[in-house]
Order: C-alpha cells, then sequence, then structure tokens
C-alpha cells in the first residue's frame, strides 16, 4: 500500500534524493520549500506534490495541512542549512543574534514546528525522520549547536511518539558534496580536508542519506528510536 510522505526541503539535495527514493516505490509524496522554481522541477521529476512553505512559519504550516496525506507515515525534516557562512564578527551584537536565531530557527524550529503541525496526522506504526549533521558534534558555532539541539529534542520526542507506536530518529551526515549547503562556498583546501577526514576517501551524496532514511522509514527499524544513525564515511574513524 502507497505510504503518505512528507519531506520538507524536498526540492533540492539530500531533501530530492530522499524524495525520489519514496516516489520510486509508489509512496503519496509532498515536498515542500520557500522557492516555487525549483519546486516545480522536482515535481516534474518525480511526481511528488509540491507545496511553497516557510517551515518556520505557524501560518504557513497551517496552510500546508489541507495539502497532506490525511495519514502520514513518513514525516523527513529536512529543511534546513547554515546561515552564518559570513557570520560578522567584531562587536556588531544585533548582526550576530541575528545569525545565531536564523540558525536555530532554521535547524530547530522547522523541525519542531513541522512535527506539532502534522502531529495528528502521523500514522501508528509511522517515523518521524530529522536530518541532522556532523557540525552537532564537531562543534559549528549556532549551525551545530541547533544541529545538537535537534538531536536532544529527538530524544524526548521519541518518548513522546512510542506509546502511539511511532519512531523518531536523527540521520546524521557528514560531508554531502554538490547540494546547494555549500556550493560556492569552499575553498579546494577545505573540500580536501572534509574528504581527508573521512576514512573512506571521498565525500558522501545524497542518495547515501536517502539510505538511511529508507532504513529508518522500514519496518525493519520498528524497534530503533530516540536514535542518531551517522553517515559520515567513517570521520569518527580518523585520527
Ligand atoms: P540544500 O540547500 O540543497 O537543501 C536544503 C533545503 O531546505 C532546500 O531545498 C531549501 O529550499 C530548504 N529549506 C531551507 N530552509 C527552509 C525553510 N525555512 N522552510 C522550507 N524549506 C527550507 O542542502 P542539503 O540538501 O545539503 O541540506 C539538507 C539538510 O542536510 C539540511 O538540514 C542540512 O543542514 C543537512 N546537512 C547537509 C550536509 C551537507 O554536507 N550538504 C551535511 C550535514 C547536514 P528553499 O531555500 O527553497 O527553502
Amino acid at each position: 500500500m502507497p505510504r503518505g510522505i512528507l519531506v520538507t526541503g524536498g526540492a533540492t539535495g539530500i531533501g530530492l534524493a530522499v524524495a525520489r527514493y519514496f516516489t520510486g516505490r509508489g509512496d503519496t509524496v509532498v515536498i515542500t520549500g520557500r522557492r516555487a522554481a525549483p519546486l516545480e522541477e522536482a515535481a516534474k521529476e518525480t511526481g511528488a506534490h509540491a507545496v511553497v512553505c516557510d517551515h518556520t512559519e505557524p501560518g504557513a504550516l497551517l496552510r500546508l495541512l489541507p495539502e497532506l496525506p490525511d495519514r502520514l507515515d513518513v514525516l523527513v525534516n529536512n529543511a534546513g542549512g547554515q546561515t552564518d557562512f559570513d557570520s560578522p564578527g567584531g562587536d556588531d551584537l544585533a548582526a550576530y543574534a541575528r545569525d545565531f536565531r536564523a540558525n536555530l530557527d532554521a535547524n530547530l524550529l522547522t523541525a519542531a514546528l513541522t512535527t506539532r503541525a502534522v502531529d495528528a496526522r502521523l500514522a501508528d506504526g509511522g517515523a518521524v525522520i530529522h536530518i541532522g549533521s556532523i557540525a552537532a558534534d564537531k562543534g559549528s558555532g549556532a549551525y551545530g549547536a541547533a544541529k545538537a539541539g535537534l538531536a536532544s529534542w529527538n530524544v524526548g520526542l521519541a518518548g513522546l511518539l512510542g506509546p502511539r507506536g511511532l519512531t523518531a530518529n536523527v540521520v546524521s551526515p557528514g560531508y554531502i558534496a554538490d547540494t546547494e549547503f555549500f556550493r560556492d562556498k569552499l575553498t579546494t583546501e577545505r573540500r580536501d580536508s572534509l574528504v581527508a577526514a573521512t576514512a573512506v576517501g571521498r565525500p558522501g551524496v545524497p542518495e547515501d542519506v536517502a539510505g538511511a532514511v529508507a532504513f529508518l522509514a522500514s519496518p525493519a527499524a520498528r524497534n530503533i528510536t530516540g536514535q542518531v544513525l551517522n553517515v559520515n564515511g567513517g570521520e569518527y574513524a580518523t585520527r
């Protein structure tokens, strides 16, 4: 039977790979994002239903609800990103506060607000999966703090959803090449150092993350909840 799936930020990168996996199975998939153009393109390619939605906005989430399947089997909280690549230094406290809040909103509030908004639709036996980051463990300013907060918040969520037969987990990628996340933001040296930090000697691709999501959304993972699944090419195995 086709499952009902929501992939936030599903028009590009990791979210698009996740959406492709589920539409490929014949599931009913809704993808979201703030920009209409990439959503339209992704919808054409995958057959997913695309809805413009800013997941930091409660009003936008309420408008999203009628677009979703009545029964949501899998929620993938993938929307996010690092908003302080060019964080101003010095004593511009207002700019610092703006950047800090933007990271928390983009990576933590999005997931919490979305999960809360769709809670009544989540089907027994379903799965909530957040896309975290290795930055949660390695330290990466406000972005890393937001992703660490996401993993911590998820533990409580797993406790709340467990009695309903729902699981809640985090997939935590390392460096995933060729998404908008790092595009035009890395020097060759920085890219090489990220690859050198892996045990496998190559960056991940969005499909690596989609594979982990697919597993956590499958019946094989029904007894796994409140966990973080690292998909980082063995970054913790290198010295
Ligand atoms: P992308 O920039 O391609 O994907 C992010 C997606 O999220 C975009 O489609 C973006 O669309 C959407 N998005 C961002 N904010 C919002 C919002 N407020 N509401 C709705 N949609 C939003 O990069 P990735 O695919 O790499 O990133 C996906 C996830 O993976 C992110 O959570 C990121 O933090 C995480 N990650 C990525 C890593 C990497 O190396 N690439 C490593 C570790 C984690 P739009 O701008 O149109 O809203």
